[in-house]
């Protein structure tokens, strides 16, 4: 019967699915990161892929190839303290999967501990994983923290979301980065960049929930990751993102309204 299974369902599997490992979500959930799996879950679930969520926690079993995309949220410094030697131990296996095309979202306090170490608001050095070449150094407790709205310029579009972070973030000189800043402080207030990007991983200061705001983003981060299990001619249907057009909209009308008002 012509039209019973389309071209394309032949082209990748009829059923794919989606095996997202989440990082310490009990710990590193600050500014309702949680968000990102939501959003991941509904825009799998409404094209009919399957969305299989593992919760790693410290002293969980954990091996990146047997997932498809890996999420870590933010924390304050002595949520990332409690977190960083099991992060540490996962640290090789998580490097070489994302070397070799893991997709991975790291956001804030989790962006900063996938660099190579965090200077905390009291000196602590906190190691990182090195996904990213970086270094994070918060300048005190007395310094004043990036807190605010976020617009960014990335190479899939506008960004938009929420930072709060003490921590300033350096790049190596070979580091690309996640944006550039419109709106907000970014990595360190001085240099214009935000987050970091190295193959599909992505690590950014942007809460919000970042993904639901930003829904070319996140169907980005499925892409990449169907992709590499399923081949290249994996495609994925539009949704109606009305809803998520308008709250990206009204996070960058505020982002400019506050901006002006802070000029004033
Ligand atoms: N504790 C880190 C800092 O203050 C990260 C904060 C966060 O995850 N929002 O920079």
């Amino acid at each position: 019967m012509p039209g019973l299974f389309p071209l394309s369902s032949f082209l990748y599997p009829l059923h794919m699915e989606l095996r997202v490992a989440h990082l310490y979500p009990d710990v590193m959930n600050i500014y309702g990161d949680r968000g990102n799996v939501i959003a991941l879950r509904y825009r799998c679930e409404a094209r009919g892929i399957g969305f299989r969520l593992s919760e790693i926690n410290i002293g969980d079993p954990f091996d990146p190839a047997e997932f498809d995309l890996v999420l870590i949220g933010g924390g304050q410094d002595r949520e990332q303290r409690r977190i960083a030697d099991d992060l540490a131990a996962r640290g090789p296996a998580l490097r070489d999967a994302v070397d070799h095309g893991l997709p991975a979202l790291a956001v804030c306090g989790g962006f900063q501990l996938f660099g190579h170490r965090y200077v905390d608001h009291d000196g602590s050095i906190i190691p990182g994983i090195g996904v990213f070449d970086l270094e994070t150094r918060h300048p005190g407790p007395v310094a004043d923290r990036c807190i605010g709205d976020v617009v960014l310029e990335t190479e899939l579009g506008e960004v938009v979301g929420f930072e709060n972070h003490g921590g300033r973030t350096y790049l190596g000189l070979d580091q690309a980065p996640f944006g550039r800043v419109r709106r907000g402080f970014g990595n360190n207030a001085t240099d214009g960049f935000e987050g970091a990007r190295h193959n599909n991983a992505i690590g950014t200061y942007l809460h919000g929930s970042l993904l639901p705001k930003n829904p070319r983003l996140a169907d980005e981060l499925i892409l990449a990751a169907l992709r590499r299990r399923y081949g290249d001619a994996v495609e994925v249907t539009p949704l109606d993102d009305a809803p998520e057009r308008a709250a990206h909209q009204n996070a960058a009308a505020i982002a400019a309204r506050r901006s002006r008002a802070a000029k004033d």
